[in-house]
């Protein structure tokens, strides 16, 4: 039975061959953890959300909708792309996860949902945390009557330089 396929598990068992750091969607969280997650949030368990929960939750990442769906089919080939965007909505009406608009043809979703900043790499696309405390805000506008403040966000973006 060496041709079969891995089951679909929550804990895959991995040989002496399994390196972490090569792998995009494992961690030390167990899928028990990430199923407290969801439903502390109030997120009912499925499979396919825990699969999606283990692509993004696990650790912190920055990713598009479709690399999500992408790392999400390694787990489980038949997801659909609709389950994933339907799953990242859901996840980020919980709080779950932040989504971040880069600009208007780059989204990703944060799944460090504290107040943070972003370098932004428009050469390779890649979002990354800026440290606590390397960029500060300093000033704030007065914000129209009725206002509060929500949240600020900076995105830094560098591109390489030329030659
Ligand atoms: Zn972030």
């Amino acid at each position: 039975m060496g041709q079969a396929k891995p089951p679909i598990g929550f804990a895959p068992a991995f040989g002496d061959g399994f390196e972490p750091a090569e792998s995009p969607t494992m961690s030390d969280v167990t899928d028990q953890d990430l199923a407290d997650r969801l439903r502390t949030a109030g997120v009912s368990l499925t499979l396919q959300r825990l699969v999606i929960a283990r692509v993004l939750l696990s650790r912190p990442v920055h990713l598009t909708a479709d690399q999500v769906w992408g790392r999400a089919r390694e787990i489980m080939p038949e997801i659909s792309r609709a389950t994933v965007y339907n799953t990242l909505d859901l996840f980020e009406r919980s709080a779950l996860l932040r989504r971040l608009i880069i600009d208007s043809e780059k989204v990703v979703f944060d799944s460090n949902t504290a107040p943070h900043h972003h370098l932004y790499d428009a050469s390779t696309g890649e979002v990354v945390d800026i440290a606590p405390g390397e960029l500060r805000v300093i000033g704030m506008p007065s914000l129209p009557p009725g206002m509060e403040l929500e949240d600020v966000d900076v995105v830094v973006r560098v591109r390489r330089r030329e030659g």
